[in-house]
């Protein structure tokens, strides 16, 4: 990447803060208790004609770039991995390490639900309340997951999953791509890479504009959330939101710091403070996509790890590896299922636990993009999806962290694979196209940059 950004770290946190305190207040000052609680019109016209919209605008700046930088990353990373058998193992090698802590983490959220059991908890009275403010939203329409889906991996049409965002479809394409790519010649190789490689830089360079809004992005989406939901759910809740909280901290700093440690052979303090930008966009934008750009830069100047393969972990990890997502589906099934009194044996628990891990698989990286899946996982286990109605209202606050981890989780992964790139020798074999820079850490310093220069 040959495109500097500066990151307004303390601007995005004083952001956050004030965010939150002045949402706070306006909660207090402006919402009429209920039920349903209603804002206050100045309440109302601030949210809904100033700040919302200005925490919308800074959310599709970041994501405006992500179906290009997804493509253009994962078509230079392939391309430049190496042949199929090195890009089998590396593959391989992601994928079992995605959904082996995908499925530590919903074992830790399932383990955690049921010895509290938070659903048998829930006051009848806050039920009914709650019932009254979110019951009336249409049901959560449960996604469908099945064999046409999967078919659906396949786009017919690359340019309408791009459209759609199906990020999935993309990936399926971008690989083939950039398989594909490693079959033509090379003076036609390198030119392509070249111009997929500058047409990233220029998203990245994009990205570095949107962070110029970051902090006032960032005020506006938590002064919405805090300002509309107040805590006083969170207390309703607290339980409940307590197990996913606590879930999610053990898979953060106790299974995370353990795999930095093992399978990445880095110092776990250090790295968090090494990522500490992208734990902040993700916490902020609750995507797993808008934070990706933040994740490819972090991955390449600060974790040290070369391009192709931060290029070819981070985007697939932005889609197809979420552990807190997955935590979070296992914790809020039990629970609801709870509320419900529907009794789950140990099959249908074993049943969450698999559809938690395909669906955080399918889950789409933005805010809220577990719900529907979610509710999916509802029905196949005969607890109506309408229950979803009791935990919306929290899922803000749940989404900001569980993101967090997500992403978190990403980095480990690009980490771990990064040491089983071979040698950098046989790496500018594969790649006469890319310099090596000898003096760092032994990234690769595309050639591009060079050619640009
Ligand atoms: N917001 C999450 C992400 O982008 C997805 C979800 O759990 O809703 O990673």
């Amino acid at each position: 990447m040959d495109v500097e950004i500066r990151v307004p770290h303390r601007g995005i946190v004083v952001g956050l803060m004030i965010g939150a305190l002045t949402g706070g207040l306006a909660n207090v000052w402006g919402m009429h208790p209920g039920p349903p609680p209603q804002p206050e019109p100045w309440l109302k016209a601030l949210v809904h004609y100033l700040l919302e919209p200005l925490g919308r605008i800074f959310l599709n700046l970041l994501l405006m770039t992500v179906v290009p930088l997804v493509f253009t990353s994962l078509v230079v990373g392939v391309g430049r991995l190496g042949g199929l058998d090195r890009l089998g193992q590396l593959g391989v090698r992601t994928l079992i390490y995605f959904l082996l802590t995908t499925t530590c983490a919903v074992c830790i959220g399932l383990g955690l639900v049921q010895l509290v059991q938070p659903g048998r908890m829930l006051d009848d009275t806050i039920v009914s309340q709650l019932q009254a403010v979110y019951g009336r939203q249409e049901a959560v329409r449960p996604a469908e997951f099945g064999i046409q889906q999967i078919v659906q991996m396949v786009p017919r049409n690359p340019l309408q999953a791009a459209v759609e965002m199906n990020m999935l479809a993309i990936i399926v394409f971008a690989l083939l791509f950039g398989i594909g790519l490693q079959r033509v010649s090379l003076s036609r190789r390198q030119m392509l890479t070249t111009v997929l490689e500058a047409i990233a830089d220029v998203m990245v360079a994009i990205i570095g504009l949107a962070l110029w809004l970051a902090p006032l992005g960032v005020f506006a989406l938590i002064f919405s959330t805090v300002a509309q939901f107040g805590f006083s759910l969170l207390v309703a809740l607290g339980v409940y939101v307590g197990v996913v909280l606590v879930g999610l901290a053990v898979q953060l700093l106790v299974v995370f710091p353990l795999l930095i440690y093992f399978l990445g052979r880095r110092s776990p303090g250090r790295f968090f403070l090494q990522i500490r930008l992208v734990l902040l966009t993700a916490f902020s934008t609750s995507s797993s996509n808008a934070t990706l750009p933040a994740s490819l830069r972090t991955a390449q100047t600060d974790l040290g790890i070369s391009p192709p393969v931060a290029g070819f972990v981070l985007p697939l990890g932005a889609t197809m590896n979420m552990n807190g997502t997955a935590l979070f589906e296992g914790v809020t099934v039990l629970f609801l299922a709870q509320v419900a009194g529907v009794e789950l044996s140990w099959l249908q628990q074993v049943l969450v636990l698999i559809l938690c891990v395909v669906t955080a698989i399918g889950a789409a990286g933005v805010p809220g993009g577990s719900i529907p899946l979610l509710a999916m996982v509802l029905a196949a286990v005969h607890v109506s999806p309408d229950y979803l109605f009791l935990i919306l209202g929290v899922d803000r606050l749940l989404d900001m962290c569980r993101t967090t981890v997500n992403v978190t989780g990403d980095l480990i992964a690009a980490v771990y694979v990064q040491r089983f790139v071979p040698a950098l020798d046989s790496i500018s074999q594969a790649l006469p196209q890319a310099d090596i820079d000898r003096s760092g850490s032994g990234a690769l310093m595309p050639s591009a940059n060079d050619a640009t220069d």
